[in-house]
């Protein structure tokens, strides 16, 4: 591990470089989470609450999909965020489905 600022070597328990003070790169833990799959969970939770007959589910689920793909192809964080997403999303089209059913 060397500092991307100065080249110095760095211990791998630092966290910034002893010589410069730059944020020391670890590979995975420095990328930032998806942004896609926070959306996808965002919309998950307002369609557990607004549920609009499964719709926003199901945009939930294509969100968090869509940011689960975007994931397995940067590297980038978020990978539970994304399934959490999906998770929610389904259950609200379920939801959503059944309530269409009670209703017709
Ligand atoms: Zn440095």
């Amino acid at each position: 591990m060397y500092c991307k600022q100065c080249g110095k070597e760095l211990r791998d328990s630092s966290a910034f470089c002893e010589y410069c003070g730059t944020r020391a790169g670890f590979g995975k833990k420095q990328e930032p989470v998806n942004t896609m799959s926070i959306v996808g969970m965002i919309v998950a939770g307002i369609s557990v609450f607004l549920n609009f007959w499964g719709l926003v589910g199901i945009a939930a689920v294509l969100l968090s999909a869509m940011g689960l793909i975007q994931i397995n192809k940067s590297g980038e964080k978020g990978k539970g965020i994304a399934i959490t997403g999906i998770a929610l999303g389904t259950f609200s089209i379920i939801y959503g489905f059944l309530m269409i059913m009670l209703f017709m």
